[in-house]
């Protein structure tokens, strides 16, 4: 995109259940503002159990379509008590894990950092935060045991986890990628003591890390590195793991970070990109204004940095969001100021220091 001409991409936007609508246009306000009117296209589609009250199905064909032909999707959350006792293809999960695959998005990127305004809200203690909390976990999110083959013969069950070579250096590469524009210092996370799965993984992660001779390697089994997770937490800059492991210690990481609904995620494959918050649709608080949007803001921050060619603009965001962290305002869930705002309140005061 260059000099006058405006060349305009079309975000699919799927708000999905509970809290999601609010949050999702809090988001689209804010990339509004920071983008223009003009630049993007944000076209709504059905998800979740919202979309299986109107078609039957969790994710209809118009949605996959309208993602397929969009430039990135940003996504609010799915699911709900109203919704648990339909059967396992009609459930709002089951649809957001069809979009993955539709999609292809083998990689989740979750970045989890300490904002310095936010260092009470962490259940750590300060000395083991340390000066700074800044992690990006790379976890590989469609082979491994998840996705392996599963029986159950009566009182025996087994799920196989298997990867292939070239599973594990596609991520491998993202995760290079990354320590390359930050710290340049990856830790892969594996079980190769004991896992045939793992002794593969890190044996492709040390071929694929000599393209990258500047970046630091250094491998963890699971078991120790969510044990560093919560006693030595800023050692890490980029972790990158498999589907179950990855699963495990993004949730630590999350809870050491403070607040669930600060922190955004991206899933990336070889076409579109999905940007998600990390938290559910939480109906306990849906409707109410209290929900904390800034964790789908930094989503759609992330989804103009990496797939809409607008650095700059995501940058104007998450500086907006540090000065309104900085000058106190707080929505409930990471409250302890007096200046509490609701959701559309602390949207207006993003917008402001935009
Ligand atoms: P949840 O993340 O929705 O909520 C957990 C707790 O965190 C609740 O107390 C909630 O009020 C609070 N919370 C979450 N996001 C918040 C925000 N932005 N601001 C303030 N507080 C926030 O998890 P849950 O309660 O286990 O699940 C609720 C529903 O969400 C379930 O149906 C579950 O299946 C679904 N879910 C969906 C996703 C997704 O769409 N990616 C992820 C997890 C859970």
């Amino acid at each position: 995109m260059s000099g006058n001409s405006i060349e305009r991409v079309r975000v699919a936007v799927l708000p999905g259940d509970g809290i999601g609508r609010e949050i999702t246009e809090s988001a689209l306000r804010v990339m509004k503002e920071v983008a223009g009117e003009e630049r993007i296209e944000f076209i709504e589609g059905r998800i979740g159990g919202s979309a299986y009250d109107h078609t039957g199905d969790p994710l209809p064909s118009e949605t996959i379509e309208l993602c397929k032909r969009s430039n990135a999707v940003l996504l609010g959350a799915v699911g709900g008590d109203r919704w648990d006792h339909l059967p396992g293809d009609r459930r709002p999960e089951t649809g957001l894990l069809r979009l993955r695959k539709e999609l292809g998005v083998f990689s989740n990127l979750r970045p989890a950092v300490i904002y310095s305004e936010l260092r009470e809200a962490s259940p750590l203690k300060p000395h083991i935060i340390g000066e700074k909390l800044d992690i990006m976990i790379v976890r590989e999110l469609t082979g491994g045991i998840y996705f392996g083959e599963k029986g159950r013969n009566g009182d025996t069950a087994y799920d196989k986890m298997s990867y292939t070579r070239y599973e594990v250096e596609r991520i491998a590469k993202i995760a290079f990628e990354q320590a390359m524009n930050r710290g340049k210092k990856l830790t892969s996370v594996d079980k190769a003591n004991v896992l045939q799965s793992s002794k593969l993984w890190r044996e492709t992660v040390e071929d694929v890390a000599r393209s990258y001779p500047e970046v630091e390697v250094i491998h963890l089994y699971v078991d120790n590195a969510a044990m560093q997770m919560v006693t030595n937490p800023s050692q890490f800059d980029v972790i990158v793991t498999s589907n179950m492991f990855g699963d495990i210690i993004s949730d630590i990481a999350s809870v050491v970070t403070g607040s669930i609904g600060m922190l955004p995620s991206a899933s990336m494959g070889d076409g579109v990109s999905l940007y998600e918050p990390i938290h559910g649709s939480a109906p306990d608080i849906a409707g109410t204004n209290t929900a904390n949007p800034m964790a789908t803001i930094i989503s759609g921050a992330m989804m103009m940095e990496t797939s809409l060619d607008m650095a700059e603009e995501a940058h104007r965001i998450y500086r907006a969001i540090e000065c309104v962290l900085k000058a106190g305002y707080r929505t409930s869930d990471i409250s302890g100021s007096d200046f509490t705002l609701g959701t559309i309140e602390i949207t207006d005061k993003i917008i402001q220091y935009l």
